[in-house]
């Protein structure tokens, strides 16, 4: 089974470029075995997602995305999608229970899992408690249906999307790598990952003034209200019972003239999908929940966790 992710920022790119990186990545994965596979791209526009899904081979995932009516032409300047080879644990293999999996037939919240959720059951009943219907048989549908749960019933809170997936993650139980992607939050993700492997692609075409990221500690989401302008710019801790917004010491990835530039950034259960676009790679730690927005990297903790290393550097690949 196998992750694969990217996003292009300040870098134009059609969508047939964005597709065949995808299921270019999943055929550089096919070695650690699957059953399925599947992706998910932005639609017409980044409030919209599109998603596509196979029993079989990757060739058959491709061969379906090449049949849709998609605009292969469409540019974007600004972009995410994600990919998954599944081997199934729960649920037969079947085209329903392929990832990504949604929280809904909007696809408002969109996941790729590799791993299990041990403690999947409980989440399950408590949602249809709530009268959330599912239709798969997988683990991974709960975490995406839970996660549009959180998001509707804290709306007031204007939670950051690495809030949102920080208050979901700390529910699960088991072993995973994830990608998340939301309508709601056009051209982001959050990754994280305990157990299961995950690392990101740097790709640059100036040289970086900053190659190493802070990690945030603390909760960034108890008794604290972030406004949308704090969310994007900064970290809001609740640390002492104080909320405080901590501004990152180094912002992630400036160019030697300060300035923006354009990036791309890939996401991967295994270095061997990333080295033929990127030698620069982070590999991310259990409990690392890492936010790529605004040609930006930002590393969080899921909880405070004293004795952790704070910083992570990008190393470049033999
Ligand atoms: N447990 C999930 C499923 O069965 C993910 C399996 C995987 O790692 O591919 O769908």
């Amino acid at each position: 089974c196998g992750i694969f992710g990217y996003l292009n920022y300040l870098v134009e790119r059609d969508r047939r470029f964005i597709l065949d990186t995808l299921v270019n990545g999943l055929s550089r994965l096919e070695y650690r075995g699957y059953d399925s596979a599947g992706l998910a791209v932005d639609g017409e526009s980044s409030d919209e997602t599109y998603i596509f899904k196979q029993v079989g081979k990757v060739a058959a995932l491709k061969k379906l995305v090449n049949e849709q009516q998609v605009d292969f032409e469409k540019a974007f300047i600004s972009h995410c999608g994600m990919a998954h080879t599944r081997w199934a644990t729960h649920g037969q293999p079947s085209q329903i229970n392929s990832h990504p999996h949604r929280s809904d037939a909007k696809n408002e919240f969109t996941i790729v899992h590799n791993g299990i959720i041990t403690n999947y059951k409980e989440i399950k009943t408590l949602l249809e408690k709530k009268g959330i219907t599912f239709e798969t048989d997988t683990d991974t549908e709960c975490v995406a249906k839970l996660t549009k749960y959180v998001y509707d019933t804290q709306k007031d809170q204007n939670l950051t999307l690495t809030a949102l997936v920080k208050l979901v993650v700390k529910e699960l139980e088991g072993s995973f790598a994830f990608i998340f992607k939301s309508v709601h939050f056009p051209n982001e993700v959050v990754c994280t990952r305990r157990g299961s492997p995950l690392l990101v692609g740097v790709k640059t075409a100036k040289k970086l003034k900053v190659d190493f990221v802070d990690v945030e500690f603390g909760n960034t989401t108890e008794n604290v209200t972030p406004t949308p302008a704090e969310a994007t710019t900064g970290f809001l801790s609740a640390e002492d019972g104080h909320p405080q917004l901590h501004r990152s010491q180094s912002r992630a990835f400036l160019s030697e003239d300060g300035m923006p530039q354009p990036i791309e950034f890939f996401l991967a259960s295994d270095a061997a999908a990333i080295v033929e676009h990127t030698k620069r790679v982070l590999y991310l730690e259990d409990d690392d929940i890492a936010h790529i927005a605004n040609g930006e990297l930002h590393i969080h903790r899921l909880r405070r966790d004293e004795g952790a290393s704070t910083t992570r550097s990008i190393q470049t690949l033999e």
